[in-house]
């Protein structure tokens, strides 16, 4: 820092300010700013930097910056994010500030036309730049390529993922239905898993990571999307200004006075699962701003409390429906999903009391008998034995002569409710998976190359109260900030040492101790809190103190009394914990924690809708983990830990892990490619048969060898390769007429229906690994 130059200086309440140092103590500098002459402060010594000559000017890269620091960085990005220049380059990371308007002919055709084929700099920093780059890369590097999208909540991921997604299938589709379905999908994903809450009014529930799959000719053709566990507990519940899941006001809104009438359906306000969170508004931008002061008083009457005036849900319904058009869903699998969402809301409405007998157990009131109605009729339940399984549990004895008899005992109100609600969960939960199976049935690719994937998670959540959800989410974004450290700092450092550059170390806060206290082995939160529910009676406290004992000198983990909040202050020691994570601190109320870490259902009603009179649901629910035993597990309310099934579905598995996605692409091709077969199996000759078959696993066995060498014991690749020429040699020896040949083609095909058996077997095992994962 040069003598009379400004610098950057945090000022204790409004962020860095530029100004001259007037004086210099042991430890910090007193600074005079340029704007308020006269006025001074202190600022560490160690946070006041040199700043640029003219810090109006912004350059697209920070890198080009005479001097690189936190606040000059922070100021470029903050001059050109006036000037709607919102993303810069850091090298090649884009940094992308939310503009919360459309910024005029930022994302038009003109600009995607313009990027194509474009070196990264050569035009001002965008996220096409940086989807092509990832194209280039994946052209000449012969190798996938993953775009993360990282940020807090609100920050813009889930809209830059679909200006990615745009800009690859426009640029380099296929020209064919399947580019526009790829873009197409998301209002459907958007609807059933995004929802409103204080940060985002579109706030991305779940996570997610799409492939867009890319042929020899590197052209788009298909996708796939993964998705990662749901937020399962705001389907029942949601916090004060927060919405339920998109789709249940959509359907409020925007069906017809007929459909309204088939599901039973009326404004949302006369739903429990919909009426008890939001009653107040945010704006972000200024035009929103203004359509709520002229909307607010007015239509928040004639509205009711329930619709947000910057949510458009009946508009938003209507454009939905066309997606699901373009996307290639038919007016049956529409209406069943709407079936279900509503029965969703019916089922939530259903109310409890005590019969006053001395069994203590509880009966259906009579109010809601015509709701128990609706909700039977639209998932295709048994009325009767709905009531029953929602208010009664099927046990059995264990102690005794009569061990092993069937029992029903009855459920208190509280344990009627907390079963209705798991009931909601499951039912909603399966049908998002469904949508995103469905989804991924509009664009199915038979053979790929290589993918593009990008990620987009629910982004880092700090609330004034914070739960088991904001504790899985913000674990997630740990692990996403460990992938960016290592890739980014810690592998690239390396590769200056190796190379012998003379570059000054970057430190950095690695945060493997903060993701070891909550996924390490028994001593981590996760662990814990999975001992805690295979306690016979779990506790929250319990369970908080065990985590504040085991880890009490923990620099990661503190009480809630530490906290800068009152509200947080005023927690018991085993009512909360405080963590320190990479993005700030987080104080977790560990109420229902145990609750909302049990995902499983009671035998009883999980059979009751596995035994569905309606085939989607019924489908919904085939191939479930607890219906395959439920018989074993009569009587015990077996426990499926959410936490550890975040931890192996998502968060711990590095999403970028090409072979857990790549596995799952796999399976789509994969389980396509029987189905195809065993069709064809009736309607082609033998011949045609083996053909196919050779073709098919040959393919097959070749691309998970590239992935997975092990594979290489089960299936010889070889060997299957040698039949297909002797098949060859078969099939041109019969057109050549050679009749005794025929003789040869079926033993061939037995022995391909052998090798197609052993694959079937490996099949099989991948299916139990994935059973493991899910
Ligand atoms: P979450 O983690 O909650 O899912 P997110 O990071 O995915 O958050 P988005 O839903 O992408 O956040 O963005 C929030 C809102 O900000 C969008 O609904 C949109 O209104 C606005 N927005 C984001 N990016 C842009 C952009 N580039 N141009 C215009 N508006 C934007
Ligand atoms: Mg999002």
């Amino acid at each position: 820092m040069e003598d009379g130059k400004p610098v950057w200086a945090p000022q204790p309440t409004d962020g860095f300010q530029l100004g001259i140092i007037v004086d210099i103590g042991a430890e910090s500098l007193t600074i005079e700013p340029l704007n308020q002459k006269g006025k001074t402060f202190l600022a560490p010594m160690n946070q006041v930097f040199p700043a640029e000559d003219d810090v109006n000017k912004h350059v697209d890269d920070n890198c080009s910056l005479m001097y690189l620091n936190e606040a000059t960085l922070l100021n470029n990005v903050r001059v050109r994010y006036n000037k709607d220049h919102i993303y810069t380059y850091v090298a090649n990371i884009l940094i992308a500030v939310n503009p919360y308007y459309d910024v005029p002919k930022l994302y038009g055709p003109d600009a995607i036309k313009s990027y194509q084929g474009k070196s990264l700099g050569t035009l001002p920093p965008h996220v096409y730049a940086i989807a092509d780059k990832a194209y280039r890369d994946m052209k000449v590097l012969k190798m996938s390529q993953s775009i993360i999208v990282s940020g807090e909540s609100g920050a813009g991921k889930t809209e830059n993922t679909k200006f990615v997604l745009r800009y690859l299938t426009t640029t380099y589709g296929s020209g064919q239905d399947i580019d526009e379905r790829i873009v197409e999908a998301n209002p459907l994903l958007e609807a059933f898993g995004n929802a409103k809450t204080v940060r985002n009014n579109n706030s991305s529930r779940f996570g997610k990571f799409v492939e867009i799959h890319f042929n020899d000719k590197n052209a788009v053709v298909g996708g796939f999307v993964s998705h990662y566990l749901l937020e399962k507990s705001r389907i029942c519940m949601q916090s004060n200004e927060e919405r339920n899941y998109h789709i249940f006001y959509r359907l409020c809104a925007g069906a017809s006075e007929d459909l309204k009438k088939t599901l039973h359906l009326d404004s949302p306000d006369n739903f429990r699962y919909l009426n008890r969170g939001c009653t107040r508004y945010f704006a972000s931008k200024d035009s929103d701003k203004q359509i709520l002061q002229s909307r607010k008083s007015a239509e928040h009457v004639k509205l009711g409390a329930l619709r947000d005036p910057l949510l458009d849900d009946q508009g938003d319904f209507n454009r939905m429906c066309v997606a699901m058009k373009k996307i290639g869903l038919n007016d049956t699998e529409k209406l069943d999903l709407f079936r279900v969402v509503a029965g969703v809301l019916h089922l939530g409405n259903i109310d409890f009391e005590e019969t006053g007998s001395s069994s203590g157990g509880c009966t259906i009131k009579k109010q809601s008998d015509q709701t128990l109605k609706f909700c039977a009729e639209l998932l295709g339940l048994d009325q009767d034995d709905l009531r029953v399984s929602l208010t009664t549990r099927i046990m059995l004895t264990t102690a005794g002569g009569a061990k092993g008899t069937v029992i029903k005992v009855p459920l208190k109100v509280e344990q009627a409710n907390n079963a209705r609600d798991a009931l909601a969960k499951a039912v909603y939960s399966r049908l998002f998976d469904h949508v995103v199976k469905r989804v991924n049935q509009c664009f199915p690719f038979q053979a790929s190359s290589n993918f593009i994937g990008v990620l987009d998670i629910a982004g880092f959540e700090y609330f004034e109260h914070n739960s088991f959800e904001q504790f899985c989410i913000n674990y997630c974004n740990e692990k996403l900030q460990q992938f960016f450290n290592e890739r980014i700092l810690k592998e690239e450092q390396e590769l200056y040492q190796k190379e012998g550059l003379g570059v000054n170390e970057v430190h950095y806060v690695d945060n493997q101790d903060c993701i070891d206290l909550v996924e390490a082995k028994l001593v981590g939160i996760l662990d814990i809190l999975d001992e805690e529910n295979r306690l016979p009676q779990p506790s929250d406290q319990h369970f908080t103190s065990a985590v504040q004992t085991k880890h009490k000198d923990h620099f990661r983990l503190t009480v809630p009394r530490k906290s800068k909040l009152a509200v947080h202050r005023n927690l018991r020691d085993d009512e909360g914990f405080m963590i320190r994570h990479f993005a700030g601190a987080v104080c977790y109320e560990t109420t229902r924690f145990v609750e909302k870490n049990n995902d499983a259902l009671h035998m009883s009603l999980e059979s009751l809708v596995c035994e569905s009179k309606d085939k989607f649901v019924r489908e919904l629910f085939e191939n479930s983990s607890t219906s395959k035993d439920s018989k074993q597990k009569a009587g015990k309310l077996s426990f499926i830990s959410v936490g550890n099934k975040f931890k192996v579905s998502g968060a711990g598995r590095t999403f970028l892990h090409q072979s857990a996605t790549w596995k799952n692409s796999e399976w789509c091709v994969f389980k396509n490619n029987f189905k195809k077969l065993s069709l064809l199996r009736n309607k082609m000759s033998y011949r045609a048969l083996a053909c196919i078959k050779i073709q098919k696993t040959v393919r097959m066995c070749l691309c998970r060898k590239k992935h997975k060498p092990r594979i290489e014991g089960l299936v010889k690749v070889q060997k299957l390769k040698k039949h297909m020429e002797r098949f060859n040699e078969v099939v041109n020896g019969l057109k050549e007429g050679k009749q005794e040949m025929a003789k040869q083609v079926t033993e061939l095909a037995t022995a391909i229906d052998a090798l197609s058996a052993k694959i079937k077997a490996t099949v099989m095992t991948w299916k139990q690994i994935d059973t493991e994962y899910q």
